[in-house]
């Protein structure tokens, strides 16, 4: 059976503040990311929300 542990990672890039310290910002896209494999690629983060309550549930169905 194939396990679905579907991620929805933000993506931060690094912001240099002054002083030299790095910090990470926010840039409104993510990635999609399961454990049967599906990879999303980079979408805006409120379309990876989509995607990932899509999967969620067509994998809850395919597995009745
Ligand atoms: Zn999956």
């Amino acid at each position: 059976m194939v396990e679905h542990e579907t991620v929805v990672h933000d993506i931060t890039r690094p912001a240099a503040q002054p002083g030299g310290w790095v910090e990470r910002e926010a840039t409104g896209r993510a990635v999609v990311r399961c454990t049967c494999g599906l990879d999303s690629g980079i979408v805006a983060a409120t379309q990876a929300v989509q995607i990932a309550d899509d999967h969620r549930r067509t994998s809850a169905e395919a597995r009745t």
